[in-house]
């Protein structure tokens, strides 16, 4: 099924994320994350790619492909290109379809210093748009509700975005935020720019206070007082911590489904447990 699809039978579509488990651990965690999660029922599952991932044989299309086959959820697989030629990408892709993978998340991957990008691919529009040509497959793509870390400004940003979705993706997943009022910020801008296409909204619920602290670095998302004084009350209590992580993003999620959103995408970070309180708590908001 094409994820499109999902935002014209579904008032709010919920998703979750996973990534491939870490060189470190045993593949086998995937397995278990992902039996916990299958009984969720979320309209789709997206793995990422690259970044840390890839235990032996746990590649993001085998995880995408066992979502699938043996979940039976609709599977999207992230992929990067600022670090692959284009024969490369196009060796992936055949490998992505013949696992019957349909839909795929298109990005432009964080630039390493350590790396040399191969230059085929500057951005991820580009990376759009050679999928498009290829075809085959449905393409989503990520947007950045305080704007990119690159970008010069969030008007730039959004042109850009538009780019990206005049090359052909369909849907699009934000950037984590914590403050609801840069996601509404952000869709105004973006429907002005004339970008139709659904926007989910990506929630990263606080695991720990460790996590967030590395996802701020990388992303530069901003942390209101609010967010502040709670990690701040319970930083030496993970468990009080972790209640009132899952507290503060249900509460965004109210509100962004209050406020119509196309849907929810929540950033599992492989925690099971986390996903389930969260779903517990919203199950009966999504079809409303
Ligand atoms: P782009 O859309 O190419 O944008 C990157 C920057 O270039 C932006 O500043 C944009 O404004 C600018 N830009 C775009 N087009 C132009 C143009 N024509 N001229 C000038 N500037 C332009 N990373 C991973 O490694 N693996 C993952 O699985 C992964 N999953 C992600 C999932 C989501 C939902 C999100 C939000 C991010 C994810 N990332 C992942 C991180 C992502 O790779 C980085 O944020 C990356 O730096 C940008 O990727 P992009 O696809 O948004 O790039």
């Amino acid at each position: 099924m094409r994820i499109a699809s999902l935002f014209e039978q579904k008032k709010t579509v919920f998703s979750f994320e996973v990534f491939p488990p870490k060189k470190t651990s045993s593949v086998d965690t995937i397995y278990e994350t992902l039996d916990e999660l299958q009984s969720l029922r979320p309209d789709f599952i997206s793995v990422t790619y690259g970044a840390g991932g890839n235990a032996a044989g746990a590649t993001t299309c085998d995880i995408a492909s066992l979502i699938k086959h043996k979940y039976g959820i609709e599977p999207l697989a992230h992929l990067t290109c600022i670090n692959d030629s284009k024969s490369e990408i196009k060796e992936i892709l055949n490998l992505l379809e013949q696992n019957g993978i349909e839909n795929i998340l298109a990005l432009r991957g964080d630039i390493n210093p350590n790396k040399t990008p191969k230059n085929e691919f500057k951005y991820a529009s580009e990376l759009v748009t050679f999928i498009k040509e290829r075809g085959g497959f449905h393409i989503s793509g990520a947007c950045y509700p305080e704007g990119h870390m690159d970008s010069e400004n969030l008007v730039e940003d959004v042109l850009h975005l538009k780019k990206k979705v005049d090359a052909g993706a369909q849907h699009l997943i934000s950037q984590l935020f914590f403050d609801n009022a840069f996601f509404y910020s952000f869709v105004e801008r973006a429907r002005i720019a004339g970008i139709n296409v659904p926007i989910e909204a990506g929630i990263m619920p606080v695991v720990n206070k460790k996590q967030i602290e590395r996802m701020v670095t990388l992303c530069g998302a901003s942390l209101p007082p609010k967010f502040v004084k709670m990690m701040q009350r319970f930083e030496h209590s993970p468990e009080a911590l972790r209640d009132a992580g899952i507290a503060y993003a249900v509460d965004q999620i109210v509100d962004l489904i209050s406020q119509g959103v196309d849907g929810i995408h929540l950033y599992t970070m492989n925690n099971p447990y986390i996903a389930k309180r969260i779903s517990e708590n919203i199950s009966g908001l999504l079809g409303a």
